[in-house]
C-alpha cells in the first residue's frame, strides 16, 4: 500500500496518520516519507499536488 494525498496532506494507507503537507505545486521524484506514527517508510512520487 501506498500514501494517498488528501486534503492538501500526503495520509499513512494504514493508520490515516497526516505523513506530509503536498501542496498543489509540489511535484516529487522517489521521495522517502516515513509514518511518525506507525514508523513505515514509503517511496513516493508526486506530481503538482497528485500522487502518480
Ligand atoms: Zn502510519
Amino acid at each position: 500500500m501506498i500514501p494517498t494525498v488528501r486534503d492538501g496532506f500526503l495520509i499513512c494507507p494504514y493508520d490515516g496518520a497526516r505523513i506530509m503537507r503536498v501542496l498543489p505545486k509540489t511535484t516529487a521524484t522517489n521521495l522517502v516519507v516515513w509514518c511518525r506514527k506507525c514508523k513505515r517508510e514509503y517511496v513516493v512520487n508526486i506530481d503538482r499536488g497528485e500522487r502518480l
